[in-house]
């Protein structure tokens, strides 16, 4: 159970997401002013917001880079609700630290998802690393030995290959910029630019074949693994 804050003015929006949070079990407040949000949050902080970003007080992203500026509200995991087609936003909004999005109209299966999946990062709820090998669908993998296998046949990862679908499997159900990528896997080598994380990820799906689907495009973003088997998003 978390501490959730719904950031959004759209009544039907806020109550349907307040609704379905509470049934999963969440303790959920909804504002529909990005002011009276912060100062909730300042109040009492949550361990995630949905902030939607078109408000009619201050814009989402501006809230977003206010918890962000305030040492109390650094931590809280930030979702943000994107109208189609405002890529620009998305990108700012992860550069400025927000956790994933989620596009309207969106469903509430995705929303729970994304929810669950950002809140499984935050260290409180962080899963301790495992040595045993994990399954997930058609891919199983066995980071400890570096063997990584689709639907029993055993895959040849190079090392970094290896540190790629690891990174990404850990963070299943998150978006990764091509920046956070470059950091995380590469180790922000200069050498190393964005193109180079899309050539790799060409080539780990190409060698995971029927699995290579887990690792989505998120359009102008980065990429994502799913978050469970068989649902795409
Ligand atoms: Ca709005």
């Amino acid at each position: 159970m978390a501490r959730i804050l719904v950031i959004e003015d759209e009544a039907d929006i806020r109550q349907v997401l307040e609704y379905n949070l509470r049934q999963a079990g969440h303790d959920v407040t909804g504002v529909e002013r990005g002011n009276a949000g912060l100062a909730l949050a300042r109040e009492r902080p949550p361990d995630l917001v949905l902030l939607d970003l078109m408000l009619p007080d201050m814009a989402g992203l501006d809230v977003c880079r206010a918890m962000k500026a305030d040492a109390r509200l650094r931590h809280v995991a930030v979702i943000m609700l994107t109208a189609k087609g405002s890529e620009i936003d998305r990108i700012v909004g992860l550069e400025l630290g927000a956790d994933d999005y989620v596009t309207k109209p969106f469903s509430v299966r995705e929303v729970l998802l994304r929810v669950q999946a950002v809140l499984r990062r935050s260290p409180a709820a962080g899963e301790p690393e495992s040595s045993e090998p994990v399954v997930f669908g058609r891919l199983r993998i066995d980071h400890t030995a570096h063997r990584t296998w689709v639907d029993d046949q055993e895959v040849s990862l190079t090392a970094l290959e290896m540190r790629l679908l690891w990174t990404l499997y850990q963070r299943r159900g998150r978006v990764q910029s091509r920046g956070t990528l470059l950091d995380d896997v590469w180790d922000a080598d200069p050498e190393n630019n964005t193109r180079t994380v899309d050539t790799h990820v060409k080539r780990l799906r190409e060698k995971l074949g029927a699995a290579g689907d887990y690792v989505e495009t998120v359009r102008g973003v980065g990429y994502r693994f799913a978050a469970e088997p068989g649902v795409g998003t």
